[in-house]
């Protein structure tokens, strides 16, 4: 037995979309299903076009794929915005408002969904600034099974030791395929837990290519028996099982 609890599976995958763009819902999750594979789709709960979609975004949760919560205002860092109001000015308190508000609004699009997991808009983990600047992670570990952040380029997230409330994800926002797929041969090799952070899929923000895309998803669902393929709330509910167990 491996850290992910069948002796089968060398690693895991979590793929992650963040923000529920038209894009994503075209060509990000309809190739999954069609492969048997699953998702995260962190949705920004108050956004004009998440809002608009719901239903379509219901019929996602209801194919499988798992619903996220990505905040309500998506409050980031100043530098994202070039003004105040950002992090460094607002309290945890708001933050916990914030993201309870969004659940609030997100529960209804996957009522049947038990665990939820949580994305750190921009990335990023904390409200203040200098002396005052304070993490709001501890919050997301008391609102839900996990979080998920960024992490360095080329790591994954060590099943054993990674911390539920702030798992690393590697964007691949402009990757190629061949760099995908040797980012997870590679560090599944390791027995790591692998997420992926997508924006669009064929899009024209920061995106992937609809190729670069389809070859991943061809890579995984060939590669199911080896690694395991599921949403975040999947894979931190077994390594939070596992890690009880030992
Ligand atoms: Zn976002």
């Amino acid at each position: 037995m491996n850290s992910f609890g069948e002796a089968a599976w060398r690693g895991a995958v979590s793929l992650t979309f963040d923000d529920g763009t038209d894009n994503q819902l075209q060509y990000a999750f309809p190739p999954l299903t069609e492969r048997g594979l699953t998702g995260t789709i962190y949705l920004h709960a108050r956004d004009r076009a998440v809002v608009e979609r719901k239903e379509d975004w219901m019929a996602v949760a209801a194919s499988g794929h798992e619903i996220g919560n990505h905040s309500l205002a998506h409050i980031c860092a100043n530098n994202f915005s070039d003004r105040r109001g950002g992090l460094e000015d607002v309290s945890l308190d708001d933050i916990e408002a914030d993201m309870l508000a969004a659940q609030k609004r997100l529960q209804p699009i996957a009522p049947e969904q038990e665990s939820w997991t949580f994305a750190y808009p921009c990335a990023c983990t904390s409200v203040g600034e200098g002396q005052n600047r304070q993490s709001y992670v501890p919050l997301v570990a008391k609102h839900f099974l996990a979080g998920r952040g960024w992490g360095e380029y080329g790591f994954g997230n060590t099943p054993e030791y990674t911390d539920l409330a702030n798992v690393w994800g590697i964007r691949t926002d402009r990757m190629g395929a061949f760099e995908m797929i040797g980012l997870v041969e590679e560090l599944t090799a390791r027995n790591k837990w692998v997420v992926l952070i997508f924006h669009d899929i064929s899009g024209d923000r920061i995106t992937v290519a609809r190729d670069d895309y389809l070859m991943l998803c061809d890579y995984l669902a060939r590669k199911k028996e080896e690694i395991l393929v599921a949403p975040m709330a999947h894979v931190a509910r077994r390594v939070a099982e596992i890690r009880r167990a030992s």
